[in-house]
């Protein structure tokens, strides 16, 4: 067997320590100088609205072998929309870095395998079907997918974000939900030290935003987080993403060639997470190259996932500000904390199962 992965990201990483750990070493291509070589961001991982409800990082560990460590804890979640605010609060998730810094998820990752990583890869996917009997295609852009196979595309999301300097508690983040500054979309806020924060602003490229100017939408959402985080913020580096595409391969797998991370489609419509997706999808193409399991099925939880967060943003797009006020309203409820801290049942699959017959 002559494996070859293609591309050194989450899922591509995942996948090849789990081959590693178990005998196999594959050849794992990178177009870029050196893991995580791309800007700063910080990223969380949020049980909440994953489909298997539990420690992200405890489940990476005990049955994988993969060991992250984040930045931080979240222990509060504040949500605003244009009239109200709301605050969760309790052991919510993960705070982590991503991107050209030590102690990135992706640095990490690279820094447990044995395996050489061979950067400045010039080879695309027809290149390699040539000289590698199994290919696992984790280049992280859904568009490599499309080009390749039949997909659902679901939509394509503009992105702009600032490091920013300030104050800032290091366990809590932050989002917006107001149509007046990301349309259909939202803006968070991620703290990456008590210093330092990561701001963003995302929503969706569809025909109604083209003629929106995103500078416009940037300031006043600037202006907005000043005002609910009361201080002045400094920015220290700025990045943008345009044609981010979210959507869903037809099948995991065609032949020897694996589709993993946002190339299977781990990228959550609703609101844009994919970190765990994405290397448990390396790791289950993984465990079909090592004959334990067949990707086939193991992909179905994570295309379950999709649905699930597809149905959420049909949901959420459905409403104005008005209908956000409101929501923020009940999520700021004592019994909506109590619900939203209960690790037993996954908030993803109770929405999205009650919204179904209206948006699925
Ligand atoms: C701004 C932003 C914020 C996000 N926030 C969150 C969040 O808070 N929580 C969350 O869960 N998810 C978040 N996500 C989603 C998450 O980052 C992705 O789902 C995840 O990184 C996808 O993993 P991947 O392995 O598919 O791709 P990546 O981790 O991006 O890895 C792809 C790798 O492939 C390499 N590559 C690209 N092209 C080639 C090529 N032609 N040949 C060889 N190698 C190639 C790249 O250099 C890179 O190393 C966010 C995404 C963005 C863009």
């Amino acid at each position: 067997m002559k494996i070859a992965i293609m591309g050194a990201g989450l899922s591509g990483l995942a996948c090849a320590l789990t081959l590693e750990k178990n005998g196999l070493t594959p050849t794992i291509l990178d177009n870029r100088r050196c893991a995580g070589d791309r800007f700063v961001n910080g990223e969380i991982l949020l049980p909440m609205l994953e489909e298997s409800f539990s420690d992200p990082l405890i489940q990476l560990s005990e049955a994988y072998g993969i060991y992250l460590q984040p930045t931080n804890n979240i222990t509060a979640l504040t949500l605003h929309s244009e009239n109200k605010t709301a605050q969760l609060t309790g052991q919510l998730g993960f705070i982590n870095l991503r991107g050209r810094v030590e102690n990135s998820f992706e640095s990490q990752l690279a820094r447990q395998l044995k395996t050489k990583i061979l950067f400045n890869s010039p080879y695309d996917y027809t290149d390699i079907l040539k000289e590698f009997t199994h290919i696992v295609l984790a280049v992280g852009d859904f568009r490599y997918t499309e080009e390749i196979q039949r997909v659902k595309s679901s939509l394509a999301v503009t992105l702009k974000g600032a490091i920013v300097a300030g104050n800032f508690n290091q366990r809590e983040v932050a989002a917006w939900l107001d149509n007046t500054i990301a349309p259909k979309g939202y803006c968070y806020l991620i703290p990456l030290s008590g210093q330092e924060a990561n701001i963003t602003l995302a929503y969706p490229e569809y025909p109604e935003a083209q003629g929106l100017s995103q500078n416009k939408l940037w300031d006043k959402f600037f202006e907005r987080v000043c005002k609910d985080t009361q201080q002045d913020l400094r920015v220290t580096d700025q990045f943008e993403i345009h044609q981010y595409r979210m959507g869903i391969s037809a099948i995991p797998r065609i032949g020897n060639t694996f589709f993993v991370g946002n190339c299977l489609g781990t990228m959550m419509p609703a609101l844009g997470f994919g970190q765990l997706p994405s290397m448990l999808s390396g790791i289950y193409a993984a465990q079909d190259l090592l004959g334990q399991s067949s990707y086939q099925k193991t992909a179905k939880s994570i295309y379950q996932s999709y649905n699930h967060s597809l149905t959420l943003r049909k949901f959420l797009e459905s409403l104005d500000n008005a209908k956000l006020d409101t929501l923020i309203d009940l999520v700021g409820t004592p019994l909506a904390n109590r619900l939203l801290n209960n690790r037993r049942i996954s908030l993803l699959k109770i929405i999205s199962r009650l919204l179904a017959p209206l948006f699925g």
